[in-house]
This record gives C-alpha cells, sequence and structure tokens, in this order.
C-alpha cells in the first residue's frame, strides 16, 4: 500500500495565504483510529445482518435475524457464529448456490469501534467483556453512530444487541428499512447480485 501523503507535505509545498486553497487543518470528524467493525447484510435462507468486530486478529462475529436498531428499548437477537478472516470486512458479492451462506453480501456499515465498558470507572479489556458476556463499544460507523452492548443471555451462543442510550440513539430512524445501500460501493443488494451474474 503507498504511503498516505502527511498533512506536512502539503503544507510544505504550500502557501495557502498567496494560493487561496486551504490550509492544512486536520478535519474534526467523527473517525476514530480503532480495531474494526463490519455489519453485512446477508440475503442467505434467511435475510440477516452479520455483525462483525475485530478482535485478537479475528472479526468476531455474530447473525442478528433483525439487524440492528437505534432504539434503546429494542434487543436485537444476536446469534455467534464463525470467527472470519480480517479479510472478511470488504467482502461483498454473491456467494454461490451449494456454498455454506449462499446468497448476496453487503457490506452495510462499517467503521471502528471503541471499546467504553468500565467497572468502578476502570476500563475492562475486551477478552474480559467477552468472558464476562458484556461488551459495550461505541461505533464510528458510516451509518451507525453511538454506543451498543452486546450481553450474552443463558444461552452461550445468544447475545443481545442493544442500542444503549446516548445522543445518537433515535427512535424514529430504521437504518436497516431506510438506509439500503452498500456503504462501500453504494449498491443495492439488487445490483450487487446483478453484478455478480455480469463478471
Ligand atoms: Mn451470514
Amino acid at each position: 500500500m503507498p504511503k498516505q501523503k502527511k498533512l506536512s507535505d502539503y503544507s510544505a509545498r504550500r502557501n495557502s495565504k498567496n494560493s487561496g486553497e486551504p490550509a492544512a487543518k486536520r478535519a474534526k470528524t467523527k473517525t476514530y483510529r480503532g480495531p474494526k467493525f463490519v455489519i453485512q447484510k446477508h440475503a442467505a435462507s434467511h435475510l440477516h445482518y452479520d455483525f462483525r468486530i475485530e478482535h485478537d486478529g479475528v472479526l468476531k462475529s455474530w447473525a442478528v435475524p433483525k439487524g440492528p436498531s437505534m432504539n434503546p428499548s429494542d434487543k436485537r437477537l444476536a446469534i455467534v457464529t464463525d470467527d472470519h478472516p480480517m479479510a472478511y470486512a470488504t467482502f461483498e458479492g454473491v456467494i454461490p448456490e451449494g456454498n455454506y451462506g449462499a446468497g448476496t453480501v453487503m457490506v452495510w456499515d462499517r467503521g471502528t469501534y471503541k471499546n467504553i465498558k468500565k467497572k468502578d470507572g476502570k476500563r475492562i479489556d475486551m477478552d474480559d467483556c467477552f468472558d464476562h458476556g458484556t461488551i459495550e463499544i461505541f461505533l464510528y460507523g458510516a451509518k451507525l453512530q453511538g454506543a451498543f452492548a452486546l450481553i450474552r443471555t443463558q444461552k452461550d451462543n445468544q447475545w443481545l444487541l442493544i442500542k444503549m442510550n446516548d445522543e445518537h440513539a433515535d427512535r424514529r430512524r430504521n437504518p436497516v428499512k431506510t438506509e439500503n445501500k452498500s456503504a462501500l460501493t453504494g449498491r443495492t443488494m439488487v445490483q450487487i447480485k446483478k453484478d455478480a451474474r455480469n463478471e
């Protein structure tokens, strides 16, 4: 991968007072350099959303039949599925018939996350969060922003995905219904399927 050009290089070559170009200033975006997360919309035998977060060099994964909700009153079932390789975070396309999970896959949302789980004011590390079955993360996604909890139920492989109360919680917003284009390519599920057929 080519080395990213630094803002200092940009500045060195310009005198913004003379050129009228914007001065070098890092934008205050809501991005965060952290571990990755991805949510893939997957039209397999049953439509679901695969919620994946980077941990220990893999994507820890849950299948969420109803997808994430921005409403803190909703508890969305999240069933543990196989760890996936990091490279899967940008997989978008069609898994052919006869294969496990056959169907169209869209990178519905992607970004980074921050572990925000604390106990007695102390940060709890992610390994312990997994052990305890209580994960609290802040998502910096293209669609989803804000704090989400993943809580393990009595059944080991069944967790609940819940929007935590913060300024990003929104009972009226239903991104799963209204925001249905890829965060990676801007394509719809139909377009992804069509493109795969023409490849
Ligand atoms: Mn899936």
